[in-house]
């Protein structure tokens, strides 16, 4: 497949044709300042130099609560007591503006939900139903280090489409089928020049140049998991965390869930919600023992999964893609920066 491109001002109109068969949305700035996907409507303009939304978008395969099942307890229903799947839209939806870390977190949750052993109905399905249209990083933030997560400002790993902005132009690059289907339906089809492949390969390279934070990541393989277990400085990171659960509910590859039954009067639904493996309850046993009493067992565990077990289990990296979210966010300044490092090391 070849590079197209569209002028700047076309790209709106671009947009809103999309719209006849896709949901679209893009990053748009909320009443608080902060940016946020939002569905396209006709107030809304696309911001070329957003930095990174606050909420990541695995909420839109990943919705942060879910109903899965429904059921009756009337037993004059014919299906009483029996699970009936609930309806859910996965009618396709196209996530323009994508940063690639945030893309190639859906590959890191993937390789969890989607795997020769295990397959989510939910996740897949909602899946499937997305096309990822992302936005390279011209100017990456302090805290990006997707270069150091097996990422980079323009990598196009789990993404279908890439969109480079050089000024007044857009290089559109389809990446998968799916992304030049949909190059396809929006009449996407004028070749993208020499000149602007080359000014396109010239602000990546500026671009991965431009990433200040770094941190060496090629040890945690072949540490002892037992050894980091045990390691002295747990304390010192879990010292001030107050097991907020920010930087779980933020981060585009936390996936911990809970199921839970709602029932109204003789109607119940089975819902899934995000959980956090920061927050006590998370590992309370119905007998009343919980494993992970101690805060620090549970940062602890946070960054041993991210950083070990998952690198062990799956052998894709570690399960972190550098966005800087919970750097950012963080009310403490827990910074899982230092952490890579002190485990690393
Ligand atoms: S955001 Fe910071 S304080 Fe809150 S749970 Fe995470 S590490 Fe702890
Ligand atoms: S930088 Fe923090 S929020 Fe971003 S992927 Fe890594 S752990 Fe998650």
């Amino acid at each position: 497949m070849t590079d197209k491109m569209i002028k700047k001002d076309q790209f709106m109109g671009f947009l809103h044709k999309l719209k006849n068969d896709y949901n679209v949305f893009i990053p748009a700035k909320e009443d608080d300042n902060f940016y946020n996907f939002t569905a396209l409507g006709e107030k809304e303009t696309f911001d070329f130099d957003y930095k990174n939304t606050r909420l990541s978008p695995k909420s839109f395969a990943l919705p942060q609560s879910e109903k899965m099942f429904e059921f009756s307890l009337n037993k004059s229903d014919k299906d009483a007591n029996i699970l009936r799947e609930a309806a859910s839209d996965s009618s396709n939806t196209a996530i323009v503006g994508i940063r690639p870390c945030d893309a190639n977190a859906f590959k890191v949750i993937n390789a969890n939900f989607d795997n020769p052993e295990f397959r989510d109905p939910w996740w897949t399905k909602h899946r499937d139903s997305l096309t990822l249209i992302g936005l390279g990083c011209n100017e990456p933030d302090s805290t990006c280090f997707c270069t150091s997560a097996g990422g980079g400002p323009f990598d196009e790993k789990g993404l279908d489409i890439l969109l480079f902005d050089l000024d007044e132009h857009i290089l559109i690059r389809p990446i998968t089928k799916k992304g030049g289907k949909l190059l396809e339906t929006a009449d996407i089809n004028q070749e993208a020049d020499s000149s602007l492949k080359q000014k396109a390969d010239e602000v990546k390279a500026a671009s991965e140049k431009k990433i200040s934070s770094h941190v060496a990541t090629d040890k945690l393989k072949s540490k002892n998991a037992l050894e980091l277990f045990n390691a002295s400085f747990w304390d010192d990171i879990a010292f001030s965390c107050i097991n907020c659960g920010t930087c779980t509910f933020l981060c585009p590859t936390c996936w911990c869930f809970d199921i839970q039954d709602e029932v109204n009067y003789d109607q119940g639904d089975r819902i899934r919600n995000w959980d956090s493996c920061m927050f006590p309850l998370f590992t309370l046993h119905a007998s009343g023992h919980n494993p992970r009493p101690e805060k620090v067992q549970r940062v602890r565990q946070r960054f041993m999964h991210k950083l070990k077990y998952y690198v062990d289990k799956y052998d894709n990296g570690i399960a972190c893609v550098g966005c800087g979210r919970c750097v950012k966010y963080c009310p403490v300044n827990i910074d899982i920066r230092e952490v890579i490092r002190l485990m690393n090391e």
